[in-house]
């Protein structure tokens, strides 16, 4: 696929710029330039923002209100998103839920939920892991038990993502105990705020809450919550993986970290008349970066290709997660490296001033080591990268 030649998409990708240079809230811009959280009002703002143009639901197929867009003018949006450096959208609603949603649920549920998600108006958490299950997610214990027209949850989600900005939950359930563990899991949704639900913080080594512990204490929701069939939330939820698994590519995002590290590198000094970027071990791995995002490009297109007609990706996902979240730890370890040089030339300037020149704290250090610490934990969630491996070995390589 050549996204460059086509004056067509050229055409495109210039409205799309023009879009995130003129109409979108410069304010969520700065704030996230800074490296600093949002609260729930500012991601609202910067989703509705997107909501409202009709550019956030930008992969659903048009009869749910997608806009239609082929892949490569997806493509090019997502470059473009990540190029301006708009916050990166939550994509519990619109990648994870939203095609749940209008593939496996009723008309009223789709009337009831996707005008929310696509607008940017509602938000969601996704409650899978639990205290006692994760890599195992087959082993859940938070129940659904069936009482007249009322499923009553009980239990406890963790590590669960922006649940302090969420309206609604999607939980995967155990309403059999009977059979094989995968069976007997049904995917339902709650309110955020039904009484019972209570939510408490997580604070990670980054200094961020995005993380939290939801509790759920005979929590009532209608049956009709219920997506899809009784104890068949397992294929739905593995369905939704495929989905998440993909979206973690962000490749536009990438090759803006690498130019930006091209440039940090070329005005970072190592001593004498040498910067950062002539250091050869410095170098090689830049470009072992840049070429990891190349790989990763590649096998993005060639998965998104036999998408293409609204189907999932098939477990070939899985090494996209792998490979998108080792290049994002390589690039940001980068980060670290520049920052931690700047940090020798910030302590030198302080012995001996004006032996180097420049401010001795460098903008990207602080954000640069919350963002490094960030993307450890991208080889976590999503399903551990040493799980995806076990996927890729089985089912892609039938090892
Ligand atoms: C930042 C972040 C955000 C998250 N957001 C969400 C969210 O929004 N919603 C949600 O439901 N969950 C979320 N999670 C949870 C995430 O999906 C789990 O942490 C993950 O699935 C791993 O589960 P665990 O933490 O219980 O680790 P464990 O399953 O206990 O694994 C511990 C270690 O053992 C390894 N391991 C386990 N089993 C095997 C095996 N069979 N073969 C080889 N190695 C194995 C793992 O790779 C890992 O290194 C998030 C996690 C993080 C860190």
């Amino acid at each position: 696929m050549d996204l460059k030649t086509d004056p067509a998409l050229e055409g495109f990708r210039a409205d799309v710029r023009a879009f995130f240079a003129n109409e979108f809230p410069k304010d969520i811009l700065e704030k996230t330039r800074r490296g600093a959280s949002l609260t729930t009002e500012e991601v609202r703002k910067s989703e509705q923002a997107l909501g409202q143009k009709g550019w956030l639901a930008t992969a659903w197929p048009s009869e749910h209100g997608g806009p239609g867009w082929s892949l490569e003018e997806q493509y090019i949006f997502d470059e473009e998103l990540e190029r301006a450096g708009v916050p990166t959208v939550t994509p519990m609603g619109v990648v994870y839920v939203g095609p749940i949603l209008y593939t496996f649920g009723t008309d009223a549920q789709k009337q009831r939920w996707l005008p929310g998600i696509r607008e940017g108006r509602e938000g969601w958490a996704q409650g899978y892991s639990e205290p006692e299950a994760g890599s195992d997610l087959a082993s859940l214990q938070f129940s659904a038990v069936r009482e007249g027209d009322e499923y009553v949850l009980n239990g406890t989600k963790i590590w669960t993502s922006a649940a302090q900005h969420a309206d609604w939950i999607f939980c995967l359930a155990r309403t059999d105990n009977s059979g094989k563990k995968q069976e007997g899991i049904s995917f339902i949704i709650s309110e955020m705020d039904r009484p019972g639900v209570t939510v408490t913080p997580i604070i990670t080594i980054d200094g961020k809450h995005a993380l939290n512990q939801v509790h759920f204490e005979n929590v009532r929701v209608p049956v009709d919550y219920l997506i899809g069939e009784e104890g068949k939330g397992w294929t739905y939820s593995q369905y939704l993986l495929g989905h998440e698994r993909t979206s973690y590519a962000r490749i536009g995002g990438k090759r803006k970290q690498i130019r930006h590290l091209r440039e940090i590198a070329s005005a970072v000094p190592t001593g004498g008349n040498s910067r950062l970027i002539d250091d050869p071990d410095f170098a090689r791995k830049l470009s072992d970066a840049s070429l990891a995002v190349d790989a990763l490009e590649m096998t993005v297109l060639r998965v998104l290709s036999a998408v293409k007609d609204g189907g999932a990706p098939g477990k070939e996902a899985s090494i996209i997660k792998v490979l998108a979240t080792t290049a994002a730890q390589q690039i940001t370890t980068l980060y670290l490296d520049a920052a931690a040089l700047n940090g020798v030339r910030g302590f030198a300037d302080s012995v001996s001033p004006g032996w180097l020149e420049g401010d001795a704290s460098a903008a990207f250090a602080a954000p640069g080591v919350s963002v490094y610490f960030g993307t450890r934990a991208q080889s976590i969630y999503g399903g551990t990268n040493e799980i995806q491996r076990n996927i890729i070995a089985k089912r892609v390589l039938g090892l």
